[in-house]
């Protein structure tokens, strides 16, 4: 266990904004997570800091969780919430084994996964999970959670609702498949993509499919500062789609089973004409709208100005309200 007093957490998080919080202390064991816990019972939890924005320097403790181990059990995989979600991934393909491979390139880490129900490229967490261990924040104790009692949604689950703050993550088991014809190849970037390959498709080909599509088009942390899509994308009740529908046929939806449409928050943002836009150092990424940036130099509270902006304008353009999908400090 590390714990360092007036530590900068612009390293450790992938908007890189400046900001201090009152200690930082890195956990490496379940045990040397409870001593934490029972010391700074209000702390803050970091994962790989992909899906924060920290708008002022933080007045607590924050306890970064880095416990190591990867481990397989017949067709389960039990990998420990400090790892890599993309070293997971990759390490579960190079066994040839499927069911993470259209979640490959998401960074963060495995504990942080189940809080919004990861998803990209037609696949969600959910899809494969069989249960995660978490410590709860008061009693100290382990428990398991089964997929039934995640209560998963579209990017979320009890972690983020029902049970916030309450429990941190220790591990996370998932089902793989080592039949290949199990593939999620239907969402059309991956099928373009796959357009040139002979059947039979391996895992290995969506794998490296998908991290082709996304060092394509995604923008790159290390190279620009940004949490990935900083707004979920909305969904509305059949009423609001055919109004907007009526006014932009172009719309882009995804109907959903229960009559409500799924409307890609990007197109509204870009109708709004964000796209590219800055202010100072904080700005809308010029090929992804949903994506803001850190041009260099941005803090927090300018970028989360720059939010509110945009969710003002598609509210009033649109009346549809954006929530963030990005978690802030
Ligand atoms: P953090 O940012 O560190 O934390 C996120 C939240 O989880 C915080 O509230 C934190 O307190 C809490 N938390 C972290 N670890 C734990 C734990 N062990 N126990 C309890 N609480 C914890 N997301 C997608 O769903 N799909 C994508 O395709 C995707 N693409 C992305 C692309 C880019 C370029 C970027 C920057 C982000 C992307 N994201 C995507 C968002 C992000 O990567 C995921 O949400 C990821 O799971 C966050 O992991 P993290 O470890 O960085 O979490
Ligand atoms: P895209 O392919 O341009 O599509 C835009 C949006 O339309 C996506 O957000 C996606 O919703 C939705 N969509 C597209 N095809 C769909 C289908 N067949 N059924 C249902 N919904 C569909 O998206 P992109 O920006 O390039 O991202 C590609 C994938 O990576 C998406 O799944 C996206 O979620 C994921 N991603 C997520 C983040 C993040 O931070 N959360 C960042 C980058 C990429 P969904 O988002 O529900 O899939």
């Amino acid at each position: 266990m590390t714990d360092v007093e007036h530590a900068q957490l612009a390293p450790f998080t992938t908007f890189g904004v400046s900001a201090v919080c009152e200690r930082l202390i890195t956990v490496g064991t379940v045990d040397e997570l409870r001593e934490a816990l029972r010391r700074y019972p209000d702390a803050r939890i970091l994962g790989g800091g992909s899906n924060i924005l920290v708008t002022q320097n933080v007045e607590h403790p924050v306890i970064r969780v880095a416990l190591r181990g990867i481990a397989l059990d017949d067709l389960r995989v039990t990998a420990a919430a400090g790892e890599r979600w993309h070293d997971l991934v990759t390490w579960c393909v190079d066994q040839d084994l499927g069911g993470l491979e259209n979640l490959a390139l998401i960074p963060g880490t495995v504990g942080a996964a189940p809080m919004q129900n990861i998803g990209a490229y037609g696949v969600e967490q959910e899809q494969c999970f069989v249960q995660l261990t978490a410590v709860h924040r008061q009693t100290l104790e382990e428990v398991v959670f089964t997929k039934d009692q995640c209560h998963f949604g579209y990017r979320t689950s009890i972690f983020k609702e029902e049970a916030r703050d309450q429990y941190v993550i220790t591990s996370v088991t998932c089902q793989l498949t080592d039949h290949p014809h199990r593939l999620h190849t239907s969402y059309k970037d991956v099928a373009e993509e796959l357009l040139q390959h002979h059947a039979p498709l391996t895992i290995r080909d969506v794998y490296e499919a998908v991290v082709a599509i996304r060092r394509r088009k995604l923008p790159d942390p290390a190279e620009i500062g940004n949490a990935g899509s900083f707004f979920k994308n909305p969904v509305v009740d059949a009423e609001t789609f055919s109004r907007i529908h009526s006014q932009h046929p172009e719309v882009p939806s995804y109907p959903q089973a229960d009559g409500t449409v799924k409307l890609p928050a990007a197109w509204l943002i870009d109708q709004c004409g964000w796209k590219g836009a800055r202010h100072g150092a904080a700005g809308v990424h010029d090929r992804q709208a949903l994506v803001l940036v850190n041009h260099g130099g941005a803090t927090g509270a300018e970028i989360l100005s720059l939010a509110l902006e945009i969710r003002s304008s598609v509210q009033a353009h649109f009346d549809v309200e954006l929530h963030p999908e990005v978690n802030i400090w």
